[in-house]
């Protein structure tokens, strides 16, 4: 089972889809994503938002 979180779900004009193997990773790559790529560091409401958006991917 993994998670996988997309900036267009949250409304983000990004096609990015980042993969991860459990939430903690997915937050980490997540909050690099939202830095490097769109400049913005996430502050705990933005993290909690995202995380509703978190889809449950199929392990493989
Ligand atoms: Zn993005």
């Amino acid at each position: 089972m993994g998670v996988q979180f997309r900036c267009e779900d949250v409304g983000v004009a990004c096609s990015a889809v980042t993969d991860a193997g459990s939430p903690e990773e997915l937050l980490g790559k997540v909050q690099d994503h939202a830095r490097s790529a769109h400049g913005v560091e996430l502050n705990q409401t933005l993290i909690d938002y995202a995380l509703t958006q978190v889809r449950q991917t199929p392990g493989r």
